[in-house]
């Protein structure tokens, strides 16, 4: 029998935080077994709002791909492949903005997030506005139908069925597979300053690289409740971002419940959560790093998965390629 098809990926904009540990890794990890999984390096994602650095979304490719095997991808069951490599992707990408409207695409509610947080006022890159369209073809040129994503991707998915909709009702028949998002409990974690979601590109985030004196320095610094200011008092559990981490990473839910239920009747002080949360992310993040360490000495390695990935990925994307523009009843040679 076939195994489902999934598709991720991310934007090779800087190394793996742990936002993206709880939020997709852990369950990438799961699916490797199970299904046949594609993770795709979108560097021309990067690009839509990374334009003017181009060194970056370059050296990132590498930096994401070590995070990738230091949590365990295994490229022997997970597909690697560069987006920017595959033809396919961009000319599906074409086809796929006839099917959406720009008003559409401007409505669309991660857009509007990603808008403001990057501060584009009206300069918006066309390139950005038009992303959905490109993570439509990245889903759809796999035919995946699992998209396992943190919370700040599930309108985009949605758009990519509105997209697939389109294209089956105008071809008569299904060319192509709805994707249904699979995301994590935790939802989106959100940055070290408890404001916006954990994000490479805005510098509130713990990188699963982090050195052991990072991930001391960023829980020191974390935001807990101002209105607890001494051990006795009543402590807020919710908007509190110690313990937000603490409900994604904390394995002894028993005793963080425990722990939740001292800390709001009083008594319990910041520095003891804060302890606690560090004590795992140190033991988390410590083997990540050393294994990332030991795969940096071997860059032709690293290579090598990127480079046969993407070939097994390019006969597959252009393949789907080939159905939906014959299927479409367009013209070809
Ligand atoms: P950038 O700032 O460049 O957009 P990012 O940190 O948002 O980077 P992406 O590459 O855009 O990371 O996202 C890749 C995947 O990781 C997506 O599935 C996204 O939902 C998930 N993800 C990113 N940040 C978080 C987060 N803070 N919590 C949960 N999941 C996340
Ligand atoms: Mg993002």
């Amino acid at each position: 029998m076939t195994k489902p098809v999934v598709l991720t990926g991310d934007r090779t904009t800087g190394p793996l935080h742990i936002g993206h540990y709880a939020g997709s890794l852990r369950n990438r990890l799961r699916f490797q077994d199970s299904h046949e999984q594609f993770l795709l390096l979108a560097d021309m994602q990067a690009l839509t709002d990374n334009a003017h650095d181009p060194d970056k979304v370059r050296h990132s490719l590498i930096e994401v791909t070590l995070d990738y095997l230091a949590v365990g991808i295994d490229p022997a069951k997970t597909t690697i492949c560069l987006q920017s490599h595959l033809p396919a992707l961009a000319e599906l990408s074409m086809l796929y903005l006839n099917f959406v409207t720009v008003a559409r695409l401007e409505r669309n509610p991660t857009i509007k997030d990603e808008i403001r947080s990057r501060g584009f006022g009206r300069d918006i890159p066309a390139g950005f506005l038009c992303y959905p369209a490109a993570q439509a073809a990245d889903i759809t040129a796999f035919k995946a139908t699992v998209v396992p994503v943190g919370e700040d991707q599930a309108p985009l998915i949605e758009q990519t069925n509105e997209i697939v909709r389109r294209i089956n009702a105008t071809a008569g028949r299904t060319l192509l597979p709805e994707a249904q998002a699979v995301i994590p409990p935790v939802g989106r974690l959100p940055g070290v300053d408890g404001k916006a979601k954990m994000s490479k590109s805005t510098g509130n985030a713990i990188a699963l690289s982090a050195s052991p004196d990072e991930i001391a320095a960023a829980v020191k610094a974390m935001f807990t409740d101002p209105q607890h200011l001494r051990v006795e008092d009543p402590g807020q559990v919710e908007g509190n971002v110690v313990f937000t981490y603490l409900d994604a990473f904390d394995e002894d839910r028993a005793t963080l419940e425990h722990l939740k239920a001292q800390y709001r009747r009083g008594g319990l002080g910041d520095s003891k959560i804060k302890r606690r949360l560090e004590d795992i992310l140190q033991a988390l993040i410590a083997p990540i790093r050393e294994r990332r360490a030991q795969l940096a000495k071997e860059p032709a390695y690293v290579l090598d998965v990127i480079r046969n990935g993407t070939a097994k990925a390019r006969s597959r994307t252009e393949a789907t390629k080939r159905d939906v523009v014959e299927g479409l009843g367009l013209f070809v040679l």
